[in-house]
């Protein structure tokens, strides 16, 4: 039976209404997808609670208690009830904002009740808001096993589909189906690894019979849907290992030494030597390599670009360097050409806004081979751009390329080139393994020397002439500033007119004293923002106001305040990029985040976080844990992290680890899973698989 071609509109108490709403607000359409919408909470009804061990933290609790105390409080808006509940251990208050004339005409006094509700805090005294309440004696068959409760929207609420009918739904499924869910895992499989059977388990996370085979359940579902994923991503690994050659990079040469030897700018870090000689070995194994490196922000990633890029010229290649913005590629163009000047390699910079003679000087350059080394921006995808043979394509900022568009670098010479891909953002382990487990990781984990760490502090809106002074007092230094507003969407009329009066406001009180504001925003036309952009970098203007399209890799090391506008209106990684624009010379660097007074819980942990720490990995993973995988940058593109439904990537790591070992061992055995007892495995993938297979492929 396939589950997946069952539709729940010809269930019991269903039907074309609720059907429609389940799939418009829950994507439901299958009695598979039901199956797997799963509880998110469960209630133990058995077990009932003293008073005295109630916490705020606690999720839904039952007390057993006597009631006294009622009384109405407040007037209009704030009139409530409340009472107060005491059992032997001692009392808490419940609280009622409405319903309140039919509860007192219910409680009596002496009376046990059956108190059901969520404990939380109030002037820090415990107290539970809108309880449930019932006879005691009365109550007893609520007192059984789990309750499991489900995620449902407004609209479903509308159409009567709260928690309690999804359950309705599920029974009926079991039933209808009498109970035969057809097994994804072989059973010599369930049984090495101690695993339900796949029915008992989706039974169980529905219908728990006891805490226990309720943790068993939900432990076997998280484990094969992990396991899924590492043994498809690992497998293209195992695969592109088996068959796919790679240019070979034999030699380092006349470029590499002399650059080392005369040119280089700086001693190499530790790490920058690590990963040059990680990519040495890649180059020169003769398989393609596909290697990720993470370095945070300012932590020298281009050196290494430039490193990789002359081993591939020492070695007869032709190289590239691709990255998502204009500014940005233009500035690697600048910074590459000036660290290569005396070394008479040709250099050439292609985006979106080369003119059409000098676009075709570059096509032809790049087929006869006089041009070497190619930056730019995605333009140097397009199939008009063909090279004589390019050995080694490097990808900057990789987040902020789709997919598709690194499939298409494979296709640019008859043995695709080596790819590598830098990224400042850093990645969660877990998302690292599942978004990226068929690439070699890389990472830059110490910044180049002498660098101060940068200071965060968070400042009120009411303070922002005491920060302009501040401002100013750097800008007497010598320093710049960048200060940025939010504009999320660079459409937004709102947020546009904050961002011009914030740029008056900046204006008026610099100005006068002698420094000039910039300003760059998305709306501009690209000349206009370079030009704007130059009269930064080259300190013509002290100030640059802007929005996030400086978010990414502009290096101008004199900056030393990153000023963030409205700051609670970022996330994370955002906010952390920003702050990477600053700290990058050898001068004390601030970072200041200015909120309004009322901010949100969750914007404040994002705040909180970022006075506490500059480390990118500490970051990534409060933001794993504060929004979950499905938000963050870089794999909403993927469908992956959105789409897991039992597991959490910012908790289950461990079980991540343990399938992660198990299905390379699988693969190192088979990797093409041809064996009979890998035949299910085999056919589970491409069914769950089908349609993501090519761009994993590249990434
Ligand atoms: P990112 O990793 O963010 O791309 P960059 O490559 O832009 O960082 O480097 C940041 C700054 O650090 C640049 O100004 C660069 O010149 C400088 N830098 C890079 N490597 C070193 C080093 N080994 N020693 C000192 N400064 C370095
Ligand atoms: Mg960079």
């Amino acid at each position: 039976m396939e589950l997946s071609s069952l539709n729940i509109k010809f269930l019991p108490g269903v039907g074309e209404k609720k059907a429609a709403t389940l799939l418009e607000e829950l994507d439901i359409q299958s009695f598979e997808d039901m199956l797997y919408h799963i509880p998110y909470r469960y209630i133990d009804r058995t077990k009932i609670y003293k008073i005295a061990d109630l916490n705020k933290k606690l999720p839904y609790i039952q007390l057993k208690a006597k009631i006294t105390n009622l009384q109405s409080v407040g007037v209009g808006s704030s009139s409530r009830m409340t009472a107060t509940a005491y059992d032997e251990t001692g009392s808490v208050e419940l609280v009622w904002f409405k319903g309140f004339k039919f509860l007192a005409s219910q409680i009596e006094a002496e009376k046990e009740y059956l108190i059901f509700g969520q404990p939380s805090e109030f002037n820090r005294k415990i107290n539970i808001v809108h309880p449930e309440i019932d006879n005691f004696e009365k109550a007893s068959k609520l007192l059984v096993g789990f309750q499991s409760i489900y995620s449902t929207t407004e609209k479903m609420k509308k159409a009567f589909l709260n928690s309690k009918s999804i359950g309705k739904i599920q029974d009926a499924i079991f039933k209808t189906i009498k109970h035969k869910i057809p097994e994804t895992l072989p059973a010599w499989f369930l049984q090495k690894h101690k695993l339900l059977f796949l029915h008992d388990s989706l039974y169980n996370v529905h219908f728990p019979e006891s805490q226990n085979t309720l943790e068993k359940a939900i432990y076997r579902l998280k484990f094969e849907e992990l396991f899924y994923i590492q043994l498809n991503i690992l497998k293209l690994k195992y695969k592109r290992k088996k068959y796919f050659k790679g240019n070979v990079f034999t030699t380092v040469g006349e470029y590499f030494n002399t650059f080392y030897n005369q040119y280089l700018p700086f001693e190499l870090t530790n790490a920058q030597k690590r990963v040059i000689k990680e990519l040495r070995q890649d180059c020169g194994s003769g398989k393609q390599m596909n290697r990720l490196l993470q370095g945070d922000v300012g932590s020298g990633k281009t050196l290494v670009a430039v490193m990789g890029m002359l081993i591939a010229l020492d070695n007869y290649f032709q190289t590239c360097l691709m990255a998502p913005t204009e500014i940005l590629a233009k500035q690697h163009y600048e910074t590459i050409s000036e660290m290569l000047k005396e070394m008479g390699i040709t250099v050439a910079l292609l985006t979106g806004s080369t003119r059409k003679k000098e676009r075709e000087r570059i096509h032809q350059g790049l087929l006869d081979g006089s041009i070497q080394i190619l930056i730019g921006t995605h333009a140097l995808l397009e199939n008009v751009v063909s090279f004589q043979n390019i050995g080694l394509a490097i990808i900057d900022e990789q987040h902020r390329f789709g997919v598709a568009q690194r499939a298409k670098l494979w296709q640019k010479n008859t043995t695709p080139p080596h790819v590598f891909v830098m990224t400042a953002t850093p990645i969660p382990r877990t998302l690292a393994m599942t978004l990226y487990g068929d690439l070699d990781v890389s990472v830059i984990d110490e910044l180049p020397p002498g660098r101060k760490p940068i200071t965060t502090q968070h400042v009120f809106e009411k303070k922002r002439i005491e920060v302009f002074h501040f401002i100013e007092k750097e800008l007497e230094k010598g320093r710049q500033a960048y200060v940025v507003f939010p504009l999320i969407s660079e459409s937004e009329k709102f947020d546009f007119r904050d961002l011009e009066a914030g740029f008056e406001e900046l204006n008026n009180y610099f100005l006068p004293k002698g420094y000039k504001v910039g300003m760059v925003h998305g709306k501009m036309k690209p000349a206009e923002k370079e030009h704007e952009m130059h009269r930064f970098v080259t300190a013509e203007t002290k100030i640059l106001v802007s929005t996030t399209v400086i978010e990414v890799g502009v290096n101008v090391p004199n900056a030393s305040v990153m000023l963030i506008e409205s700051a609670e209106r970022f996330g994370l990684s955002q906010l952390h990029q920003l702050r990477g624009r600053v700290g990058r010379g050898a001068d004390q660097s601030y970072c200041i985040l200015m909120t309004s007074y009322k901010i949100s819980n969750d914007s404040r942990q994002r705040i909180e976080t970022m006075v506490a720490t500059n480390d990118g990995f500490e970051i990534a993973e409060a933001d794993l844990k504060l929004r979950g995988p499905g938000d963050l940058e870089g794999t909403q593109q993927s469908g992956l992290a959105c789409s897991l439904k039992i597991a959490n990537l910012g908790k289950d790591l461990l079980i991540l680890n343990e399938v992660s070992r198990i299905a390379n061992e699988i693969l190192a055995q088979d990797p093409d899973l041809e064996e009979e007892e890998h035949q299910l495995f085999a056919s589970q993938i491409k069914r769950l698989f089908k349609t993501r297979i090519t761009w994993r492929y590249i990434s």
